[in-house]
């Protein structure tokens, strides 16, 4: 059985194994005395990954797949995880989380498809009180996006708001011809462990349009991005000269709590 990778899936299947172990290995979410931690796996194709998952016994693994194709040969190459029905074909993005885990899904790992890799940061972030680590292949400029800090290019909105909630390690490059077909960019893994942060310790919504809305004017000064919230408010303001790419995650807090006060 062969599964053909389809590109519309973002399908692109890794060949190396040592890499689909290293990418396993990097899970370290400590686990309670005699228990395991639920995983999620996102895309696992034809198992690559999955299988060094299953080796982990601290892991009490899932998986969600959206091509049926490959669901059929996961429910055949490992029929372990098909009678224990922890393969869940679907589309993770529409996927009412809390009714498959209802105790929760400390980690979420795979070898993401790469053309809906934010919306699962998205999704991630809309969980962040259940997921408490995330290792992931994903596109290099990705990877490179979510794990720089301010004052630096790549630096953007979900950097703001993923580093806001999850410390971020990038672990390692991965070369295209590992995988089949190779993709057009270089792939990168990444380890995200939530802080302890359980609140900001501003008004959450404001801080999230004022990342959006600063960041969707990038070029631009703060003072021009944010204007409509800055009618009146001293012209003195330790911000409004900068431009969003240099105000860190606590930046961004203390400028939402500025102009709540308002
Ligand atoms: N983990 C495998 C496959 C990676 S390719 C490997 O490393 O070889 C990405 C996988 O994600 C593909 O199998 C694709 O079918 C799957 N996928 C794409 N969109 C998805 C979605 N919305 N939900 C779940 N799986 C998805």
């Amino acid at each position: 059985m062969y599964v053909k990778p389809k590109k519309k899936l973002g399908q692109h299947f890794l060949v190396d194994l040592k890499i689909a172990q290293r990418i396993a290995d990097s899970i370290n979410l400590p686990v309670e005395e005699g228990k395991k931690n639920v995983c999620v796996e996102i895309g696992p194709g034809t198992g690559v990954l999955t299988q060094f998952l299953m080796d982990n016994k601290d892991l009490d693994l899932s998986v969600i797949e959206i091509d049926e194709e490959s669901v059929e040969y996961l429910m055949v190459n490992y029929p372990s995880l098909y009678q224990e029905q922890r393969i869940i074909g679907g589309d993770f993005l529409q996927l009412d989380m809390k009714k498959y885990f209802p105790n929760g899904f400390p980690i979420i790992c795979g070898n993401f498809p790469y053309n809906i890799s934010s919306q699962i940061f998205f999704k991630v972030l809309d969980h962040k009180d259940e997921v408490k680590q995330v290792v992931c292949m994903i596109q290099r400029e990705v990877a490179q996006r979510i794990a720089n800090h301010e004052g630096t290019k790549e630096y953007g909105i979900l950097s703001v708001f993923l580093q806001a909630y999850y410390d971020i390690e990038y672990l390692f490059t991965v070369d295209e011809n590992v995988f089949n077909p190779p993709p057009k960019v270089k792939s990168a893994v990444i380890r995200l462990t939530r802080n302890n942060v359980t609140n900001l310790g501003c008004d959450e919504s404001l801080f999230r349009r004022i990342v959006k809305e600063s960041f969707n004017l990038r070029r631009k000064m703060i003072r021009n991005s944010l204007a409509k919230y800055l009618k009146g408010r001293p012209e003195e303001e330790r911000f409004l000269m900068m431009r969003p790419e240099q105000l860190s995650v606590q930046d961004f807090i203390e400028l939402t709590n500025i102009l709540s006060a308002q």
